[in-house]
């Protein structure tokens, strides 16, 4: 394996499968799969769970809710994303803790670094829920921050595409795939991998990203051994 330590970012349209809310079990139960691949590898799994599944801050606020509001119920989804995550993958005879940034103590863990690393090093997933704590943040932020503070070796992005091309794909037929691209080009060409903030803080952190198709069977494993898929930002 080329990576020991990954911190996995998955969004929460991610989990909707082919539905427009909430979460597809089937769905969850392959991503499941796909992570038991790596846990059977002794590779240390870390995940970033986001919430647009359920509840997006900035949607409340563009209906006239109060942006923190909005925001507050999107670090809940989050959690309510990470539940649902943890239970599919005890399904698969994966040892989890989901761990929160916000504190909701009868359900998940506090979010505390050394004991985050204690679990990883035990082999036990790691679920950080709640994003980063805060409003107006993502959880791209969320991953980013969490795969330094835990020593990641890289972050991957799983999305439903196949990595970072030079427009949509979905909508320019003439779109070209970067197989490796600098984070300064991300920047310079205004391509979209993740917000600025958390971008500039993988950056400034030296952490390389990953963005492939996590839809695909057996891609997850694929990333983690070294494989060239997606497309990979470095510096
Ligand atoms: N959120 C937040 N602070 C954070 C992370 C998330 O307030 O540190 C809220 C915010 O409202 C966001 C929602 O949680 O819209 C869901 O997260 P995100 O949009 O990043 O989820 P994803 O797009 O990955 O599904």
């Amino acid at each position: 394996m080329q990576y020991k330590r990954i911190l996995l970012k998955l969004s929460g349209e991610a989990l909707m499968g082919d539905r427009n809310y909430g979460i597809d079990p089937n769905r969850l139960q392959e991503y499941a799969q796909e992570i038991r691949q790596l846990t059977d590898r002794e590779v240390e799994v870390a995940i970033v769970i986001g919430g647009g599944n359920i509840f997006r801050g900035i949607a409340g606020a563009s209906r006239g809710m109060d942006r923190v509001q909005g925001d507050h119920m999107g670090m809940l989804a989050t959690i309510i994303n990470g539940l649902a995550l943890q239970s599919a993958l005890e399904d698969e005879g994966i040892d989890t803790r989901l761990q929160s940034a916000i504190k909701i103590n009868e359900v998940a863990e506090p979010f505390i670094r050394r004991r985050a690393v204690r679990h990883l090093e035990k082999g036990r997933v790691v679920i950080f829920g709640g994003g980063t704590g805060n409003p107006y943040f993502t959880t791209d932020s969320a991953a980013v921050l969490r795969a330094i503070e835990i020593g990641a070796d890289v972050i991957l992005k799983g999305t439903r595409v196949d990595g970072i091309y030079s427009s949509d794909p979905e909508k320019d037929t003439n779109a070209t795939k970067f197989d490796d691209i600098t984070f300064n080009d991300v920047l310079q060409k205004g391509l979209k991998v993740m917000d600025t903030t958390a971008f500039t803080l993988s950056q400034e952190n030296e952490l390389p990203i990953i963005v492939f198709d996590m839809n695909t069977r057996g891609n997850l494993l694929k990333v983690v051994s070294g494989e060239r898929i997606g497309t990979k930002v470095n510096l």
